[in-house]
């Protein structure tokens, strides 16, 4: 049997805000079980729970032993491909906290785009710090353009407030991309006294959330800033997944077997699906691996040639006369190395995807055929050859949809730890799951770069076995 503290790799190590302040903890208000309104004494709770997590707890990040470098492939983490434990903070309520419930001020921000189950994360936030017994509450209206923006107002949340805004999707505090500088937003942190901040967001925001996180230590400010990661691609680093990626891909079904009817009815029909995917193809992959009903997928990971022999054109046109139609599943960032790069940013300093029509060239038109189905048609025409083709893009609706069950399990587990990360005095963290288990992460890690599909994964070639498609290099 392995020593539970000896023979295992510490990773990540979480920062904490007695590593930089005189901060000494209490025992924990948090009642695990609440007796209807009252609000449990943590001194009478403690002794009798043994359910606290102790901070030298920790989760393995990844449970598979390789033989070989071979099978082991991209997933390999040491050089030798050895058996190296990887061992996480695990996540959940501490017997001992570091702010005293009844000062505390919390504010909640949402920023970036739209994803399913922000509300549910929201709502599950709000309902324990109430438990914990914190009185105030606020929501940042709009991202962080509602620390900066005169016109915009805190909101007052509570139980009451939040109750039933998991049954509509979107963000009930609203959401916003661009913002201040971190130095104003913090100018804004302290003013308004708060003590706890909940980010909600992808990339961009826990950048954001850990330039605040850097600016409060730089301050001294005994404030904890923790991040529950945003993002439908499923993009995060080192998480299982994150929530919205589950309810797209269920989404994304609906717009899939649409394709399929009308391709199917169609004389030649083609249905073009674009999914979400700027430069992860997680939902595309997913998507089309779970419907069944997908000819070609296309990802922005995997490099494809449109024309010529092996190009997807040509696959097209082998299906249509072979099969009578075809589906075609295409993310958003597929295909960028073909597109004429416009080399534009949008307000949050992302590239804006090539997105044009008004490109002369046909190279760079064709390129953008998820985006023009005319030009399909066009191939086949100039090769003498008929094609219907009916493209749909379900974003906008797949994105405003509330959670389906399991991501609504997922955002009340991720909601309730993000409280408890703060409680445990930790800052500039992030709440995810990892190798099934609930884990606390520095910001910094997650952020490093984005995660995307491996083209030499299992589960791309379970896509491509799936979908039948060959290599259109
Ligand atoms: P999405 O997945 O929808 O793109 P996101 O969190 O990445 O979500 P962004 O619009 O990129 O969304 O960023 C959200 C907020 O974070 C914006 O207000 C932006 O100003 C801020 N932000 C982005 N990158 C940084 C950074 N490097 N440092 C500080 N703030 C940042
Ligand atoms: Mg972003």
């Amino acid at each position: 049997k392995k020593h539970y503290q000896e023979e295992f790799e510490e990773k990540f190590d979480l920062p904490h805000l007695k590593d930089v302040l005189d901060v000494q903890p209490i025992p924990t208000t948090f009642a695990l079980k609440s007796r209807g309104s009252q609000v449990l004494d943590g001194t009478n709770l403690s002794t009798k729970r043994s359910d606290y997590v102790d901070n030298d707890d920790r989760a393995l990040l990844k449970v598979i032993k390789y033989s070989s470098p071979t099978s082991a492939g991209a997933e390999c983490i040491d050089p030798d491909c050895s058996w190296v434990e990887q061992w996480v903070h695990r996540a959940g309520p501490r017997k001992q906290i570091f702010f005293d419930p009844k000062d505390v001020k919390a504010a909640i921000v949402t920023c970036g785009g739209l994803c399913p189950g922000l509300n549910d994360v929201i709502r599950q936030i709000v309902f324990t710090l109430e438990i914990y017994g914190v009185g105030e509450i606020v929501g940042i209206p709009f991202g962080y353009r509602g620390f900066f923006d005169g016109n915009l107002q805190e909101i007052p949340l509570s139980r009451h407030v939040v109750q039933n805004i998991n049954l509509s999707g979107g963000s009930f505090l609203g959401t916003s991309r661009g913002g201040a500088s971190v130095g104003d937003i913090v100018d804004s942190i302290e003013a308004r006294e708060i003590d706890m901040l909940f980010v909600l967001g992808g990339n961009g925001t826990h950048a954001g959330a850990n330039a605040i996180h850097n600016e409060c230590r730089r301050r001294k400010l005994r404030i904890s800033v923790v991040c529950v990661p945003k993002t439908i691609d499923n993009d995060i680093l080192l998480m299982d997944k994150t929530f919205g990626f589950d309810t797209a891909v269920e989404e994304a079904q609906r717009a899939i077997n649409s394709a399929y009817i009308e391709a199917r009815s169609a004389y030649h029909g083609v249905g073009l699906v674009k999914l979400m995917g700027r430069s992860s193809g997680f939902i595309a992959m997913y998507a089309s691996l779970s419907s069944g009903q997908v000819d070609v997928c296309l990802i922005p990971e995997v490099p494809f040639k449109l024309d010529g022999p092996f190009g997807v054109l040509e696959h097209l046109e082998h299906l249509i006369k072979s099969k009578g139609y075809a589906v075609v599943c295409v993310a958003e960032g597929a295909g960028q190395e073909l597109i004429e790069k416009p080399d534009a940013k949008d307000a949050s300093g992302n590239v804006v995807l090539g997105t044009s029509a008004s490109t002369s060239s046909r190279r760079s038109c064709t390129a953008e055929f998820c985006l023009a189905p005319i030009w399909i048609k066009r191939h086949f025409k100039e090769v003498g050859f008929f094609a219907d083709v009916k493209y749909i893009d379900p974003t906008y609706m797949i994105r405003a949809c509330r959670a389906n069950a399991s991501d609504a399990i997922l955002c009340t587990v991720l909601g309730q730890n993000a409280v408890h990360g703060a409680f445990a005095g930790f800052s500039g963290i992030t709440v995810g799951i990892c190798n099934t288990h609930y884990v606390y992460l520095p910001i910094t890690e997650v952020i490093a770069s984005t995660r995307q599909v491996d083209p030499k994964s299992r589960m791309w070639h379970r896509c491509l076995t799936s979908t039948g498609q060959p290599d259109f290099m």
